[in-house]
């Protein structure tokens, strides 16, 4: 499956990664990549805030680093494309017929739905690593299976340590 592979760690577990390139697998000669997010929590869900952000250095080539980048700012500019052709062209002919109190809801669930090509692409074709933080714990999450085990068992003496 082309899913991506999840493990996932206490937060306060200093993450080991194999010696190999996170996305061709090959040696990186020591270069790494700066991956941020941020919390998710029940909490900061609700209010639409952000918690603290969660930083890791992961191993990755230098071609291989541009890509992944690459690929983040394609689909934010992919993203802000969609959103702007369904304000310009499908939010006209919509907003007279959208009842006042909804009408901002109803414009933020037109732009999910044409944006949803590109989420379904990224969850079956997922970037070679992700990760999601929580308040206690961080998802890392790979494309390649081999490498996420091997990353899994590198981190054995966590706490936890759980794969998805
Ligand atoms: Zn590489």
């Amino acid at each position: 499956m082309p899913l991506s592979i999840d493990v996932n760690l206490p937060r306060n577990h200093d993450a080991q990664f194999p010696a190999r390139c996170v996305q061709c697998n090959l040696n990186t000669n020591g270069n790494t990549m700066r991956v941020r997010t941020h919390t998710i929590g029940l909490l900061s869900s609700l209010l639409m805030v952000f918690g603290k952000g969660f930083t890791v250095h992961i191993p990755c080539c230098r071609s291989c680093a541009a890509k992944i980048r690459n690929r983040k700012l394609l689909g934010l500019l992919a993203t802000i494309v969609a959103a702007g052709l369904v304000i310009t062209f499908v939010w006209p002919q919509v907003v007279d017929f959208a009842p006042e109190p909804l009408r901002k809801w109803i414009c933020v669930g037109l732009i999910l739905v044409a944006a949803l090509p590109l989420l379904l692409l990224s969850v079956l074709y997922p970037p070679a690593f992700d990760m999601t933080a929580y308040g206690d714990s961080i998802d890392y999450e790979f494309r390649h299976a081999e490498y996420a085990s091997s990353f899994a068992q590198l981190n054995d003496d966590a706490d936890w340590v759980k794969l998805g």
